[in-house]
């Protein structure tokens, strides 16, 4: 078995992530499940494309369980999968070039400066913030065999045959001292429905569930039964992604209360779907009531900002300038990177350019 040396820029960003990263280290999960979803994506689009595998059928899901005792959490798709060579390249060197060129373009003082870096998501190699060695195993559709990748994150890795029942990849984490409160129901739930509730695939949590029995032992103590349970986590259905046609009023109401912490109905919602130049979704909401804090210095931004559907922040007080404080709602960009970085959406283009046409777009139905 042949131990490989990670390109130098996957070091550099190992490095970069786990000293400046760390203390949102909860991020490693978003985009584990991210990956997990483009992958879906992929095998999706190839299932009505490509020659090979048209017609493929699957049923996609996520897949996320835990062993505390073990110290381990796993997250499974039933996505395109890699071969050998693919997971050598992706996994053993930087495949996205947005990750490149913001490590090339960070000088030393940024590298040092973690608050610069607090935004980041980056990928796949996030996952070693929080565990001392990751397992993947894949299986790419098409393929029969399947490889294993494994590394401690400590410059080298291996990939060695392994067995995968269906396509798609599996990922270990080991997790380290600080990782393992990640092995736990309540915390799962919580960042998949924080970070990825509006991904488009269902992502299940399976745990053991202990109740007792309606029997006694023979020293007269209740009888515990252990459950293995799958439960679907996230909602599967990020609403502004849907036709307006295929939307009722109702269901932009409820999403609206759900998400908003308002028991009103709001006075108004304008749902846009801009392509061209750039391409993105809005859905805004008016609330009936002015919000309790609009005139406090330090408001709580009310639109969150997507990027194909990931959630990447709400406490941003730029996407709309501050006159329009008390809107609330969803910005969905197809073409920001994910790791986006708050200073990054300051001198953004693109983003600029979501922000000129959304003020457009409500000022024009402002009376
Ligand atoms: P990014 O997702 O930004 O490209 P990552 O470091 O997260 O960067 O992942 C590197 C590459 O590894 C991805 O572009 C993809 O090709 C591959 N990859 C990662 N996770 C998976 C997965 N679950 N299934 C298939 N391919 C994956």
């Amino acid at each position: 078995m042949g131990r490989k040396q990670f390109k130098t820029e996957v070091n550099d960003l190992l490095n970069l992530i786990i000293h400046s990263l760390y203390s949102n280290r909860e991020i490693f999960l978003r985009e584990l499940i991210s990956n997990a979803s483009d992958a879906i994506d992929k095998l999706k689009y190839l299932s009505l494309s490509d020659e090979k595998l048209k017609g493929f059928a699957f049923d996609p899901c996520i897949n996320i369980s835990f062993d505390s005792a073990a110290r381990t959490l796993t997250i499974s798709d039933n996505g395109i999968g890699m071969d050998e060579e693919e997971l050598n390249n992706n996994l053993g060197t930087i495949a996205s070039s947005g990750t490149k060129k913001f490590l090339e373009n960070l000088g030393d003082d940024a590298r040092k400066n973690s608050n610069l870096i607090g935004q980041f998501g980056v990928g796949f190699y996030s996952a070693f913030m929080v565990a001392d060695k990751v397992t993947v195993i894949s299986r790419k559709a098409g393929g029969e065999d399947a490889f294993q990748w494994e590394s401690e994150g400590k410059s080298t890795y291996t990939v060695t045959p392994a067995t995968r029942a269906e396509q798609g990849s599996t990922i270990i984490l080991h997790l380290n001292k600080d990782g393992e409160d990640y092995a736990n129901r309540w915390q799962l739930e919580t960042l998949i429905k924080k970070y990825s509730d509006h991904i488009a695939y269902p992502i299940y949590l399976e745990y053991d569930q202990e109740h007792y029995k309606d029997e006694k032992d023979s020293e007269g103590n209740p009888v515990k039964e252990v459950e293995h349970k799958r439960e679907q986590i996230n909602s599967a259905s990020a609403l502004w992604t849907r036709s307006k046609s295929s939307i009722k009023d109702e269901e932009y109401k409820e999403f609206y209360k759900n998400n908003y912490s308002d028991s009103e109905d709001p006075l108004f919602y304008i749902h846009t779907h801009a392509e061209g130049a750039t391409e993105y979704t809005t859905l805004f909401y008016i609330p009936a009531k002015a919000p309790f804090d609009m005139y406090y210095a330090d408001y709580r931004p009310g639109v969150k900002l997507y990027v194909k559907r990931v959630y990447i922040t709400d406490d941003d007080k730029d996407l709309l300038p501050t006159y329009l404080r008390f809107v609330r709602g969803v910005i969905d960009s197809e073409d920001l990177p994910l790791n986006v970085s708050r200073e990054i959406l300051q001198e953004n283009r693109i983003m600029s350019a979501i922000r000129t046409g959304s003020v457009k777009k409500l000022l024009g139905e402002f009376k």
